[in-house]
């Protein structure tokens, strides 16, 4: 095992330059393709408008061709009637012309009689919509100066106030093709843009993550080959002295009362490494069922009277009949017997004094263990968990301790989906551990273990 996270930051920055590159290559084809779309509509418009006009030529050249029929009739002729010219008048006129007026507000031909009087022909407002039917089916005649939007071509004279437009059906479709490929290219550049920011973030933290726990495992390893080292050189030591008769008789002794201290401590501290190793990283698998919290607080309290005893500490219990929570027997009671022994350790009152209470509040099982001993200063209520941490105090410099036993409890508990914490009213105040489990419950009265 070379120690080394799987992903670096290298990895990252590769990641983040090709994600930036495909970024910079997918933005410049959502511009490329609004532009292309923008175009398309561009043409689809001109190509309309091509149409339309067209269309309005071709009603020119009826309309001329009608206004040429009359110009060829031997003059003072009245012209016929006839499309598009369903009506005629005879009017007097001063100054008759030939051509365009507007009477009544209707456009009319002028056909000079002579003798001071004119025809005037009635252009059928009708007519040039019959032309474009025959001849561009899919245009039609607007005003010339509405103004929803259509495409338009405007008549010439005198029909100037009407222009041939698309249908607005035909012009509707090719907007509503154009919107829906802009909010379709937007859609598509914004969910690979936040795919890509997610990817980027997600990676950042689990590179983040993995640094932490590379930095915890380096940590962890160095303090415990440090740990490790010291108990050794005790014994190294004392063997040496011992074995070289550089010591008395009694010296002796205490050298070797001093080795075998020293190993137990290393035997501690291996046992508790192993707790490490099996407990922390999420690499165990606990073995969590429903069962009785009572019977195994019980069990840990039991074990720990013995220990109690030989030291002249008062273990006072209080603890609620079958409650019931799902945690791992094994990985549990490891924690119950480390607040255990911590109580037992560092109680020192008139007399010491270790008080275990379980009880069920707000349906979560609460385990509090308490002392009366030298207690946590405010300030190492939360740094008290971390791994080798030992408080800096004489006391505890003397007790022997490895600085791991809260780490690993706090791991199991939160495995479990608890929590654990520690509150003190400060130095020479005590301390109370307080273990929460959720989902407790309560046997019923006849179930009780015994
Ligand atoms: P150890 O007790 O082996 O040193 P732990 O991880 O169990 O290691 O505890 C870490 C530190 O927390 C202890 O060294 C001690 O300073 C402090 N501590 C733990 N339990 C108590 C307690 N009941 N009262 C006062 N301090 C405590």
């Amino acid at each position: 095992m070379d120690g080394k996270p799987g992903f670096g930051l290298k990895h990252l920055v590769i990641f983040v330059v090709v994600a930036v590159i495909l970024n910079g290559q997918y933005t410049w084809w959502v511009v490329e393709s609004l532009r292309e779309n923008r175009d398309r509509l561009e043409l689809e418009r001109q190509l309309i408008l091509s149409q339309a006009e067209a269309a309005a030529l071709g009603v020119a050249i009826r309309l001329d061709k009608a206004t040429l029929r009359i110009l060829e009739l031997p003059s003072g002729v009245i012209p016929p009637t006839g499309d598009p010219f369903p009506e005629a008048r005879v009017v007097e006129r001063s100054e008759p012309q030939v051509g365009w007026v507007e009477d009544e507000g209707r456009p009319a031909f002028s056909w000079p009689l002579g003798g001071g009087r004119a025809t005037l022909l009635y252009l059928d407002p009708e007519s040039p919509r019959r032309w474009l039917a025959v001849t561009a089916p899919s245009m039609r005649l607007v005003e010339s100066s509405g103004g929803n939007g259509l495409p338009r071509v405007t008549l010439s004279p005198p029909l100037d106030r009407l222009a041939v437009a698309p249908d607005a059906g035909r012009w509707n479709d090719v907007l509503v093709r154009y919107r829906r490929h802009v909010v379709l290219v937007v859609l598509e550049g914004t969910f690979f843009l936040a795919a890509m920011v997610s990817a980027v973030f997600l990676l950042w933290i689990a590179l983040r993550r993995e640094g932490e726990r590379e930095r915890q495992h380096q940590n962890f390893v160095s303090a415990i080959t440090h740990e490790l080292k010291t108990p050794l050189a005790g014994i190294r030591v004392a063997l040496e002295t011992v074995l070289r008769g550089r010591a008395d008789p009694e010296g002796s002794q205490r050298f070797l009362a001093n080795a075998l201290t020293d190993a137990d401590r290393l035997g501690d501290l291996i046992e508790k490494v192993l707790e490490v190793t099996r407990y922390t990283g999420g690499g165990h698998r606990l073995n969590i069922a429903l069962g009785d919290l009572s019977q195994l607080v019980e069990e840990e309290e039991i074990a720990a009277e013995r220990r109690a005893a030989a030291r002249g500490v008062e273990i006072e219990s209080d603890i609620a009949p079958g409650v019931q929570a799902s945690f791992d027997p094994e990985a549990l009671g490891i924690v119950i017997s480390n607040l255990l022994e911590n109580a037992l350790k560092y109680a020192q009152g008139q007399p010491a004094h270790v008080s275990v209470r379980l009880a069920i509040e707000h349906g979560e099982a609460v385990l509090e263990v308490a002392d009366n001993g030298i207690g946590i200063a405010t300030g190492e209520l939360e740094t008290i968990f971390r791994p080798f941490y030992r408080a800096n105090d004489e006391i505890t410099r003397r007790t022997p301790g490895t600085g791991i036993g809260l780490f690993v409890a706090r791991e199991i508990a939160v495995a479990h989906g608890g929590r654990l914490t520690a509150a003190s009213g400060g130095r020479g105040q005590g301390a109370t551990f307080r273990l929460v489990l959720p989902g407790a419950g309560t046997l019923p009265e006849e179930d009780f273990s015994e």
